[in-house]
């Protein structure tokens, strides 16, 4: 019989955002509660569950201890990453007699103090645990760190952007776990740092080059001596000093085919990163575009993206549309500006300053005269399922503007955030998401144009808009002239030949 030691740990912290992430932000379950919360989702947890499940039921037994999640948001405020940490880490060490352990994390977590939080962790775990094996499932979004590498037998990255494959993952990584138990591998790990930093349509999977590379991924997974591949492109607004891409290739002991795989991949990541950032346009651009354009322009707002951990309070596009003749209709969303519209009450016309207050330093409140027209308190339902909780809801009217006020910031990706407070996209002429992509599946549908907008805000995809001061450097596209990572290795065998 083979106890396997559980925990989950996950943000994607988002460190420009200056709003940080405290222990409430996490939802925390211990102990047999994960089994009952994640079994029935399609998460790492529950593709590793089904796993062990299917396996003899005489071998495998599970040893759930804490999973603590939270939405992208600020840096984490020490005593709550220690909190987490350290009741993790407490579990483990009343459990150190288990076989081995599966973790699932994100990767990219950064406390205000300690910017590696998951290579402590595999560290204090292995500690514990002596050579018994680790695996540990991760984002490509990850920023990979040497304690990580070193920590954990294998990491299993995700091999989709957008992300749909969680429970694959944790699938993949249960059977190596599994084979690892059985002493059926032995594990070697090679890693190529690339000193790059990624954005733009093309990492999407599905279309873009980026999917090329994962593909490359997945032919080493399934052959014989492959055990995990994955390009880790690393969460660009999680600036602490890892951040950069890498490629990481496990095979089963033999260093040499590992090193050449990741070095092939590596070298077809560096090939395409001119092709790897974001194409955007200016809002004043964005606005013309909207006015000669038949139908609905969507305005893809990444650089407001809460989904990424921004504050979602940006009154940048609302500045621009408020300042100048614009004869259509435009619908957007800020947090939280809904105070004075509940005291005044529906139907009421006053003047408000429209943040933002939570990113004091990129945005300055602006007086719009507007109508309340309706107000809501409570949650409503996602696209997905999930619940929003928006807090109190004010649905403002400055002249052709609609504006979705909410008390807390929450996801603007689908179309339910606005049709459950009485707002239909199709009737507008522009609608702002805050969101880079995950929007695309509820508005090509109805969109006569999608514009990526080149606002201000902490996740946006113009990284030279941001005040990077930790990541590695000189970095592509910080950097003019960065050095190829491959330059020594190509002049050593042209000067051997
Ligand atoms: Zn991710």
């Amino acid at each position: 019989m083979f106890r396997i030691l559980i925990a989950e740990l996950k943000q994607e912290t988002a460190t420009f955002n200056p709003a940080p992430t405290t222990y409430g932000d996490f939802q925390i379950h211990a102990g047999d509660e994960i089994l009952r919360a994640y079994s029935e989702t399609r998460t790492e947890l529950a593709g590793a569950f089904d796993v062990f499940q299917k396996t003899r039921t005489d071998e495998i037994q599970i040893v759930p201890t804490i999973a603590a999640a939270a939405v992208s948001g600020g840096r984490i405020l020490d005593a709550a990453l220690d909190r987490l940490l350290t009741s993790i880490l407490d579990q483990a060490r009343r459990n150190s007699d288990v076989d081995g352990a599966y973790l699932c994390l994100h990767g990219a977590l950064a406390g205000v103090s300690e910017v590696d939080p998951e290579g402590h962790l595999l560290t204090k775990l292995r500690e514990i645990l002596g050579d018994k094996p680790i695996i540990a499932s991760i984002d490509l979004h990850a920023i990979l760190t040497d304690r990580m590498i070193e920590a954990a037998d294998i990491l299993v990255p995700y091999h989709t952007y957008p992300h749909v494959d969680h429970f694959q993952t944790g699938r993949r990584a249960a059977r190596l776990l599994i084979r690892l138990l059985r002493r059926e591998i032995k594990p070697t790990t090679a890693r190529i740092p690339l000193p790059m930093l990624v954005r733009g349509d093309e990492l999407i999977t599905a279309t873009g080059r980026f999917g090329e590379a994962i593909g490359m991924c997945q032919v080493i997974e399934e052959s014989a001596a492959g055990l995990a591949a994955g390009v880790i492109i690393g969460n660009p607004f999680t600036d602490v000093p890892d951040l950069q891409s890498n490629v990481i290739v496990t095979t089963d002991n033999d260093p040499e085919l590992a090193r050449e795989k990741a070095e092939e991949i590596g070298r077809f990541m560096w090939d395409n990163r001119e092709l790897f950032q974001a194409q955007l346009t200016s809002i004043d651009e964005a606005i013309q575009i909207a006015e000669s354009t038949d139908g609905l322009t969507l305005f893809s707002d990444a650089a407001d993206a809460t989904a990424s951990g921004a504050s979602g309070d940006s009154n940048a596009i609302l500045k621009a549309l408020l300042g100048r003749e614009f004869s259509k209709t435009a619908l957007l969303s800020i947090a939280p500006a809904v105070k004075t519209a509940f005291n005044a009450g529906p139907g009421t016309r006053i003047t408000v300053p429209l943040e933002g207050t939570r990113d004091p330093d990129r945005f300055t409140p602006v007086d719009v005269a507007v109508k309340v027209e309706r107000l809501f308190d409570g949650p409503f339902e996602y696209e997905d399922g999930s619940e929003g909780r928006p807090g109190r809801v004010a649905v403002l009217v400055a002249e052709n503007i609609h504006i979705l006020a909410t008390e807390n910031p929450v996801f603007v990706v689908g179309q339910n955030v606005f049709k459950a407070h009485g707002l239909h996209p199709e009737e507008f002429g522009v609608v702002v998401v805050k969101s880079p992509n995950g929007f695309r599946p509820w508005y090509e549908p109805i969109a006569a144009n999608i514009v990526p907008v080149d606002a201000p805000g902490s996740t946006s995809a113009n990284l030279k808009s941001l005040p990077f001061k930790n990541c590695v450097r000189p970095i592509f596209p910080l950097d003019e002239n960065v050095v190829s990572p491959f330059v020594a290795r190509d002049s050593d065998s042209s000067q051997g030949a």
